[in-house]
This record gives structure tokens, sequence and C-alpha cells, in this order.
């Protein structure tokens, strides 16, 4: 059977005018606010009272259970609307399991006979229901969702006033009830856009924010005034570039969805991590409505995130870079260390008897242990040194960029020196000791791996002469550093004990042949080691800047020398000076010179200092402008080594220079080597355009002599014309000298 519309016409004056009056008053009570249910009800209401000796019943259809329940029958006695709950569609389930089952009307004038009510014969006798009329609801898209039904006390069929009637009622529950979907619907989205967890921003198609949830404010801090009609760009971070924002636009066009981690702008200025679906609402015509943006706030996870990137780097307990991070910065530093020539170190610091600490003190007080070494250790590191934990007790520490090694000793004292003071634990004094393994590049390995195994073997070597040590893993080195070690302890006594005294070496002018003076160089008679030659112990006392101390001692006492030479009559002595680059860099240069000319009473002009290549190459201004406040003293200034250093000519002329001295190796394989005499020629020629005069140092023979002399070299030094000899000596020397 079709549905079919009664037409009106079937129908007489007074039907019509019932129909229209019911259809009035539904009307009113939909517009006066009725509630759904109360609707249906009166629909049933109405009905029956059109129809007499019938009940009117509305049952909805559940998809999913495929089920029929009941949900209006206001003249059903509850104990009949419990039996036809539940009602399963099928070709014997009565008129309304019919009508879902076939999908179309189903009129039964006689349910005690029609095949139709088969099921339901027992029900049908029960209530005394002998006629049952069912009309399929359905929703505004057309889908079947239930029935309405009129059943009868007795045995009929429907004449055209009873199928509009029906026809009536089952559309206007169709839409009562579309409508009450409806409104939950709104109520739903109107409770998950107020309480879901996600921010939720609204824009209409021109991009204008007509609306944002609690939470959004919860999240970003703007509220509902500071950002409707604004377009979400407030939200810029502008953390993204423009790809970023094209290929959104990309995906919103294409798909009408994109989704991506995206950095937002909170209005306190913070910037947070979200992520952020947008999708596009359109119209049955498709044009666009809607933007609907969901933020998820993403920081959590980012910090999360961030945490175990970090972890993966470092040690949880210390936080100190484990042993793969460590591993990366030497990396590094070996290929800058391959670039510049210089060198690197890597210690391997293993912690005296640890288990045992562990075990009296158990594992949370040992890594309290543990922590406190930490603290020490990073109280003596560099900005670019690194402290690694690689092991329960073991650590690494990487010394990039060394320019020689004598600079590891400095970190080897400190390590020593910060465990030295006992740490206290649980009101116990705990004296804790490290063994030190060190493996230098290159001399030791060339790559990480190999220096790691090089620094464990000297750990191990270490803990076996009696552990609180350090060993080097090559054997040369061990003794090396041990000497500077000792010989740095010894040399703050040496000075305080008068252990260090001037020696001179004579310097001869070749135009004149005269003696003009002589080079101050520094001595050490140490108690038991005897003679310690300054090559020794200079680059020890410029490691641990007594050079400071001791060549400001240096110079007072050259120039109180000399000074008293003049008085004994020798009124020409020049005095040469060696100075050191870290007496540029740490000393007060300027007043030591001065202060030791005002004491002694020379004169400037009897004292020449002489200044290394590497300080005038440091190309620093400060190294500059002290060169030219030394030269305002009236002092003289020369280069010592001169060749070895590379000195670019062209920088040189920058410095108020007055000599140089050509560096001994030059003149002491002048005879036999080429090269060698070509490039003297070539310094005394350069010197001369320069006006520069010429020293040649290291002059041992008297062939090394005329061949300076006849290419016009100015002045020689060398055990030629004499050693350095002690004061006494020199005086000794000036006396019996032929001038
Ligand atoms: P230098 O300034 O180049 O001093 C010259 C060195 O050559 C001295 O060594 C000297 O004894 C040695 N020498 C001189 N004539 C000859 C020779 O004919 N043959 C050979 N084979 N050697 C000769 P010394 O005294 O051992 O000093 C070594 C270096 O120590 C000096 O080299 C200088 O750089 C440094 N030095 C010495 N005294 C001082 C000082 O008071 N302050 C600073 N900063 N450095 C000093
Ligand atoms: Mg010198
Ligand atoms: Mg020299």
């Amino acid at each position: 059977m079709v549905e079919t519309t009664i037409d009106y016409a079937q129908l007489d004056d007074q039907e019509k005018n019932q129909i229209l009056a019911l259809q009035q008053s539904i009307l009113e009570s939909v517009l006066d606010g009725t509630s759904p249910q109360d609707i249906i009800d009166k629909i049933c209401h109405l009905e029956e009272s059109l129809l007499p000796n019938s009940v009117g019943t509305v049952m909805l259809f559940d998809n999913k259970r495929n089920k029929l329940d009941i949900i209006a029958g206001p003249s059903l006695t509850q104990d009949a609307k419990d039996k036809f709950s539940s009602l399963q569609p099928g070709p014997g389930a009565g008129s309304c399991g019919n009508v879902i089952y076939r999908g179309e009307p189903v009129f039964v004038s006689n349910t005690l006979e029609d095949p139709h009510w088969q099921d339901l014969r027992h029900l049908a006798q029960a209530y005394h229901l002998m006629a049952c009329w069912s009309m399929p609801i359905r929703s505004a898209n057309g889908g079947i969702i239930g029935t309405f039904a009129l059943s009868s006390f007795e045995s009929r069929s429907p004449s055209p006033f009873h199928l509009k009637l029906l026809e009536i009622g089952a559309s206007i529950i169709g839409i009562v009830l579309d409508r009450r979907e409806q409104i939950a619907r709104q109520r739903l989205y109107a409770h998950i856009f107020n309480h879901t967890g996600e921010s939720v921003l609204i824009t209409d198609d021109k991009l204008q924010t007509i609306s944002i949830n609690p939470v959004f404010t919860q999240m970003f801090g703007y509220t509902e005034t500071d950002v409707l009609g604004k377009p979400p760009s407030f939200l810029n971070s502008g953390k993204h570039d423009a790809n970023y924002y094209a290929k959104m636009w990309q995906d919103l066009n294409a798909t009408g969805y994109w989704q991506d981690e995206i950095l937002n702008r909170c209005q306190n200025g913070e910037i947070k991590p979200c992520l952020l679906g947008i999708s596009v609402v359109r119209d049955t015509d498709s044009q666009i409505q809607h933007y609907i943006g969901i933020y998820s706030d993403i920081s959590r996870y980012k910090q999360a995130q961030a945490e175990v990137d970090f972890l993966s780097r470092h040690d949880a307990m210390t936080r100190l870079p484990n042993r793969r991070l460590l591993r990366d910065r030497a990396e590094y530093a070996l290929i800058v260390a391959r670039e510049t020539h210089s060198k690197l170190a890597l210690l391997v610091l293993d912690i005296d008897h640890f288990k045992n600490i562990n075990d009296s003190l158990g594992h949370q007080l040992g890594d309290t242990v543990l922590q406190d070494i930490v603290v020490r250790l990073q109280s003596i590191l560099q900005h670019n040194e690194t402290l690694s934990r690689s092991s329960g007790d073991e650590f690494l520490i990487l010394l990039p960029n060394l320019r020689d090694t004598e600079q590891i000793d400095q970190t080897l004292q400190n390590l020593q020196q910060c465990m030295s003071q006992a740490f206290v634990v649980s009101q116990q004094e705990l004296l804790i000791s490290l063994s030190t393994g060190i493996a230098i590049y290159p001399d030791d390995g060339d790559n990480f791996d190999s220096l790691l195994k090089a620094a464990d073997i000297a750990m191990h070597r270490a803990k076996s002469i009696g552990r609180n040590s350090w060993s080097y893993f090559t054997e040369q080195m061990n003794t090396d550093a041990q000497e500077r070690i000792t010989l740095g302890n010894q040399l703050h006594r040496a000075l305080n004990e008068q252990q260090l005294h001037l020696h001179y070496q004579p310097q001869l002018d070749l135009h004149s042949g005269k003696i003009l003076g002589a080079e101050a160089l520094l001595r050490w008679t140490h108690p038991k080691l005897g003679t310690i030659p300054p090559g020794r112990f200079i680059p020890v006392a410029e490691e641990s800047g007594q050079i400071v101390a001791i060549g400001a001692w240096v110079l007072h006492e050259a120039c109180r020398q000399t000074a008293a030479w003049h008085a004994a009559g020798w009124t020409d002595l020049h005095i040469s000076v060696n100075l050191s680059a870290v007496q540029f860099n740490r000393g007060q240069l300027i007043e030591t010179v001065e202060s030791a000319l005002q004491t002694s009473g020379l004169a400037a002009r009897f004292l020449e200092l002489e200044l290394t290549e590497s300080i005038v190459m440091t190309h620093a201004d400060k190294v500059m402008s002290t060169v030219h406040q030394l030269k305002q003293l009236g002092v003289q200034l020369s280069i010592d080594d001169f060749g070895t250093g590379y000195s670019s000519l062209s920088y040189l002329k920058r410095f108020p220079i007055d000599k140089l001295k050509i560096d001994q190796s030059f003149v002491r394989d002048m005879l036999a080597d080429s090269n060698d005499i070509a490039i003297v020629r070539a310094i005394i020629q350069m010197a001369r355009n320069m006006h520069l005069k010429t020293i040649a140092e290291g002059v041992e023979e008297q062939a090394q002599l005329d061949v300076l002399r006849s290419e016009q070299c100015d002045e020689i030094q060398g055990y030629w014309l004499s050693r350095p000899i002690s004061a006494e000596q020199f005086t000794g020397w000036l006396t019996q000298y032929d001038f």
C-alpha cells in the first residue's frame, strides 16, 4: 500500500472543520513552547476524541536494538504499555510491527483474524483491541523513525477522515520528534562546547571570531570580549613561516580539514604548543559558513618529550651529560683539534672504594654523596669543559682545545684539592678520593674510543699504584707532569728563599767591537735538584701565573745590577730582559717596569725588553697599547727568537720595535745549511729596510761570526763571546775584556 495524501474533497464539512481545529490546537501548543512529549500526548488525546472508542499510541523505533518502544499512549494502562514494549518488527508483529517491517502504513480492521496480528493475538484479546491502523512517522530526511496508531475497541476500517487524522498525527509527531532531537543535539553541542577539555574557537566565513568556549579562555587567557569579531591571528606566535600557513589553507580548501602542531601566543605573552584541528563547515549549497578550530594543549606532552630528549643525553640522577653526549662533544672537539693543531684530554675518574660507601651508608645516602662530588667537580671546570657521568661511580672529563699538556696539570691539582676536604653525610665525615686516568689527543689516540680506552687503562694504573692518584696513559707524560707539579709547588718557595738569581750573557757590537751590554737569564738553584734551566720551570711558572711575580723580580734585579755596573764605571752598559706573554696579559707590566727603573735609578734607554713573536702576534688591542706605552717609557724593544714564529712583517711594522734577535737555530746550522744562511741574510736585509737592528744569538764559532759580520749583522751573543755567567763573574769578565 502506498501512502497517499487524503484529498480534503473526500471529507465532509464537519470533518474538514474538525481537522482544521485539530491542526490549530496542535499548532498553538507548538508555538506556546509546550514540550515535545506533551504535544505528542495532546495529539493522541485530540485524535481519540475525534475517533470515539479508540486509543492513540506512538512508538519509536530503536535501530540498534531493532525494537519498537511506546513513547506515548496516554489512554493506555501501564500494564498494556509494558506488554507492547520492546516490540520486534516482523510479519506477525501487529500493525505497528508491520509498518516498520514493511515500511508502509498498515490498517488492520480485525486483529483477531488478520495474519498481521498473528504473534500478538493474545494481547489484542487481553486489551480488547479489535482494529489497529498504524502510520509510519518519518523524520525530515524521510526515514521511518516510528509509528502512530489509532486502535479501536471495535472492529472497523478507516474512513478518509480517519486516514486524514492518522496522516496529520504522524506528520506532526514526526516534526515534533525531529525538533526534540534537534533540541537535544543542540543541548549536547552546547554541553560539549562548554565542557570539553579542548579549546574551541568558531569563526564565520570571513574568519571573524564568533565564539570561544570557557576552556579557550582558561588555555590562552583571552575572554570572549577580547576576541569577538577578530580573526584568529591574534594567537599568532610568529614562530611559523608563510609556508606553514600556505599548507594549512591548501589542506582546508582541498579536504575541509587541517591538523598540525602549532605554537600559539597566550594573552600574557607565553608561547603554548598546541595540537590544532580546523574544520570547515559548509551549508547545503557548499558555501562556507564557519571555521571551527579545536586546540589541545600539548605543553605537558612537549615537556615530557623534552625531558625524554634530555634524559637520552643526560644522567637522570646527577643531570650531567651522559657518555653519549660526551662522545658527541668529544668528536666535535676532535675535529676542532685536528684543524687547529691543538690537543685535547679525556679524563676517566673513578671514585675510590665507592662500593664501601654504598654498602655502609645505603644507596640513598650513596646517591647524596655522588651528587656532592658532582658539585665539587663542576666547580673546578671551565665553561668549555664537560663533566659526564658514565656509570655508577665513574665520571669523564673532556678538556678541549689545549695549547699544551701543561694545562692539564692545573685540572689535576684542582681535582685533588677539591676532594681533599671531607664530605659530611648524615653527621659522618667521609674522606673520598678519586683515581684518574688521562689520555691525550693526538698522543694516545685519534678518536673517542681509543682515547677512552687509553684513559681507562691509565685510570686502572692509577688505582693499582694506590688510589687517590692520577696517571697518564703515556709513562713519559706521567714523569713530566709529576715533575712539573712538584716544581710548580716548590717555585713558591724559590722566590721567597732566594733560590732564583740571574746570569748575564754579554752582547758584542760588531761595528765598534765594543761590549754593548748583556741579556739577563734566569737561574733556579734548587736545594736538592741543583740548577734547573729556565726552559723547564718557566712554562710551569707561566701556567700557574707565578711568572708575574718572578718576572717583576727579574726586572728589578736586572735594573739594580746594571745601575750598579754603571756606578762602577761601565756607563754604557745595556741590559736585555725577557718578557713572558703572561706578564702582558695578567701583570701590571707598565707599573712594574716603571718601578724597576725608578728604584734602580737606571735610565730607561739602557733597558731592552725582549718580546716573543707570540706576544706581538696575538693581534690584541691591549697588547698593542701596552707595547706603545712601554715604548713611551723610553725603553728599547726587541723580538726574541725571531724567525721561528712566522711573524707577518706588515703586521710587525705597526709595533715600535728596535731590534730583531735572530734565533739561534738559524745561526747554529748557518754554515752547513744553505736555507739557514738564506734566512739569516733575509732577516738582516729586511731589518735594515725597516730600520731595525739585528743581533744574532747562539754564536759559538769564529766562522759563524765572520759570516754574520760579512752579512752586516749588527750585534752578536753566544758562547763564542761568553756563556751566561753570574753578576760577579760578569764584573770580572768586563774588567778583563779588551775593549
Ligand atoms: P732566550 O731568551 O732565547 O735566551 C737565550 C738562550 O740561549 C739562553 O738559554 C742561553 O743560555 C742560550 N745560549 C746563549 N748562547 C748560546 C750558544 O752559543 N749556544 C747555545 N746552544 N745556547 C746559547 P737559557 O738561559 O736556558 O734560557 C732559555 C730561555 O728561557 C730563554 O731563551 C728565555 O726564553 C727564557 N728565559 C730566561 N730567563 C728568563 C726570564 O727572566 N724571563 C722569561 N720570561 N724568560 C726567560
Ligand atoms: Mg732572550
Ligand atoms: Mg732567544
